[in-house]
C-alpha cells in the first residue's frame, strides 16, 4: 500500500463507524470592485480574493513602451507582476500595467557576481541564467513564479537566519517615474530613493530593471523529517543556527511538525521520494471534512499517520530545490515577529486554532529571516521569525485571520506586505522608524498619487494628513 493511501484507509475505516461531516463555509471575499458600463475584462490574483475591472490594461515589452504609457495615461496606474499577492496592492479600475513581458537578462558581471534583469523576469527564470555564469541567488522563497519587481516590492523572503529577504540582495534598480523619466538608484546614487524602493509596494514608480547580488553557484541538500511540535519548538533556536535554511510546518490537530532544512553540499545530485505536498493537503482536507467533529480522534488518526512518515533527502542545484509547486490554492496571512517573542506567539496561535477553528487543515509555516535596512522591510533592523497561517481558497478566512492577527500584533509582528493584513497607517508609523521618510520620498516622486489605489491611499496619503 502506498504511504498516502494509508491515511485514506484509516479515515475511511473510521468513517464507517462514526459521525457526521463538517459543513464548510464557502464565501471568498472580494475587493468589492464592480464592472463599469464599458466592456472591461476582470483581473484577479492567484488565490482569487482580489478582483478588479481596469478600464485599460497595458503590457509593455520595452522601456520606451512603458514610458509612453506613463506619459499618456491619466488616472491611477497599478503594476502587476505574477499576481501572487493576497493583499490589496494591485487592484485598480483605472490602468493596470502587466509587467511580465518586460523580462530577461540585461547583463551579468561575473567578477562582481551581479546580474541585471528586466523587472518582469520571474524568480524561476533567473536560476538557469545565473547558473550559466557560475552564479546563484543567496536565497529564494517557496515558490518561484513571482516577478523580480513584484517580489522585492513586498520583501519576499525564504528562510535562513543569516539571510535577508530578496530586497536585501538588490544592488541597484531603475525606476520609471510618474512623469515617464528613468531614475537609477543604489547605495551611492539616489540612496534615499533606493532605501525606499527596495521595498516600495509599487508606490514610487515602475521598476524597469533590478541588479541582484549573487554568489558562486552551489548545490543544496534537503533533509525533511517529522517531529512532535513541542520538540521542534524547544530546538528551533539551535536548528535555526545550525542549518543555513531551517523552517517548519505545524499541522494543526496532529501534534506533528514537518521540519525542512537545506545546507550547501558538494554531494552529487540525487533525489529520493519527496512529500507530495499537493495531494497531501487534499488528504488533510478530507481528514478535516470527516474528523473535525472529534479533535482527539483527528489527532489519533492523522497525527498517528504523520508519525509513520520517514525522512526525505534530496540534493540539487540551489535554484532547482528552493521552490515547490503550490497547486492547491489558499489565502494567507503572515507576520514577522522578533525572535524573542516568536515561539510564545506560535504557541498562542496553535492554541487558538485548535480551540476555535476546527475547519483549519493547512499547516502553519514558521521561518527565520535576517535583519535588513530597506525602510519598509518588515525585517527593518530586526531579525525575525515569521508565522504564516492559511485557509483553503474557497473558505472564508476573515474570522480566523482576525483572531490570529490580534495575537501576532500583540507580540510585535509586522505583516508581510503581500499577504492579508489589516495594518493601518497609524500602526505602520509605530512599527517602522523610517515611515515618515518613506512618505516624504513617495510624495516627492509621485506628488499626484498616480501610483495609489484606495488601499495604498489610506496608508500613504490619508485624507486627514
Ligand atoms: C503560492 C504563493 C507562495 C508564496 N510564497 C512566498 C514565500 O515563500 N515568501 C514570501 O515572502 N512571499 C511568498 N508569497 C507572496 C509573494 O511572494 C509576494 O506577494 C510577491 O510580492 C508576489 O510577486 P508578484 O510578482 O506576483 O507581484 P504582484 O503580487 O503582482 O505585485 C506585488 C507588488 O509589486 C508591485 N509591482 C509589481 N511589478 C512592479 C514593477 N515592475 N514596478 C513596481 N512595482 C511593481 C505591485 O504593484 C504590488 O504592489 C507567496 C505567494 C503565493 C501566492
Amino acid at each position: 500500500m502506498q504511504r498516502r493511501d494509508l491515511l485514506k484507509t484509516l479515515v475511511a475505516t473510521t468513517l464507517a463507524t462514526s459521525a457526521p461531516s463538517l459543513s464548510l463555509l464557502a464565501s471568498p471575499s472580494s475587493t468589492g470592485a464592480s464592472a463599469s458600463k464599458k466592456k472591461v475584462y476582470p483581473w484577479k490574483n492567484w488565490s482569487g480574493n482580489q478582483v478588479c475591472y481596469p478600464q485599460n490594461t497595458y503590457a509593455p515589452s520595452s522601456i520606451d513602451a512603458l514610458q509612453e504609457v506613463l506619459r499618456e495615461s491619466s488616472g491611477r496606474v497599478r503594476m502587476v507582476g505574477a499576481g501572487h499577492s493576497f493583499s490589496e496592492l494591485v487592484p485598480t479600475n483605472d490602468t493596470l500595467l502587466a509587467m511580465r513581458r518586460l523580462n530577461g537578462v540585461r547583463s551579468v558581471d561575473e567578477p562582481k557576481k551581479t546580474a541585471t534583469f528586466y523587472a518582469g523576469t520571474t524568480l524561476g527564470e533567473t536560476g538557469p541564467i545565473l547558473a550559466d555564469h557560475g552564479l546563484g541567488l543567496f536565497n529564494m522563497p517557496d515558490v518561484d513564479h513571482q516577478t523580480l519587481a513584484g517580489a522585492i516590492s513586498t520583501a519576499t523572503h525564504g528562510t535562513g537566519r543569516s539571510l535577508g529577504s530578496l530586497s536585501s540582495y538588490v544592488e541597484s534598480l531603475t525606476l520609471v517615474t510618474a512623469s515617464g523619466d528613468e531614475v537609477r538608484c543604489n547605495a551611492n546614487e539616489n540612496s534615499d530613493l533606493f532605501s525606499a524602493a527596495q521595498v516600495g509596494l509599487g508606490t514610487l514608480g515602475v521598476i524597469s530593471d533590478v541588479t541582484l547580488k549573487g554568489m558562486d553557484a552551489y548545490k543544496l541538500k534537503r533533509h525533511g523529517f517529522w517531529l512532535p511540535v513541542e520538540e521542534v519548538m524547544a530546538a528551533s533556536d539551535p536548528l535555526s543556527k545550525d542549518n543555513r535554511h531551517f523552517e517548519f510546518f505545524y499541522f494543526p490537530f496532529t501534534g506533528m511538525t514537518l521540519v525542512d532544512t537545506l545546507n550547501i553540499t558538494t554531494d552529487a545530485i540525487e533525489s529520493h521520494e519527496e512529500l507530495d505536498g499537493n495531494s497531501g493537503i487534499m488528504d488533510l482536507k478530507m481528514a478535516r471534512d470527516y474528523l473535525s467533529w472529534s479533535p482527539k480522534l483527528r489527532e489519533l488518526i492523522v497525527g498517528g499517520y504523520l508519525k509513520t512518515q520517514v525522512s526525505m533527502e534530496r540534493v540539487d542545484h540551489s535554484y532547482a530545490i528552493y521552490a515547490n509547486d503550490r497547486n492547491v490554492r489558499f489565502n494567507e496571512m503572515e507576520y514577522h515577529l522578533p525572535i524573542e517573542t516568536g515561539m510564545s506567539a506560535l504557541r498562542e496561535v496553535i492554541t487558538k486554532i485548535e480551540k476555535d477553528f476546527p475547519e483549519v487543515f493547512f499547516p502553519i509555516e514558521c521561518r527565520y529571516i535576517k535583519a535588513e535596512s530597506a525602510w519598509l522591510s518588515p525585517f527593518y533592523e530586526r531579525d525575525a521569525i515569521s508565522i504564516a497561517v492559511h485557509r483553503y481558497f474557497e473558505e472564508d478566512f476573515l474570522a480566523m485571520f482576525a483572531a490570529i492577527e490580534v495575537i501576532l500584533q500583540k507580540h510585535g509582528g509586522r505583516p508581510h506586505w503581500g499577504k492579508i493584513n489589516t495594518f493601518t497607517a497609524a500602526q505602520c508609523r509605530e512599527a517602522y522608524p523610517k515611515w515618515q521618510d518613506f512618505l516624504d520620498i513617495r510624495q516627492q516622486y509621485d506628488p499626484k498619487g498616480k501610483f495609489l489605489n484606495p488601499y495604498l491611499e489610506k496608508l500613504f496619503a490619508p485624507k486627514e494628513a
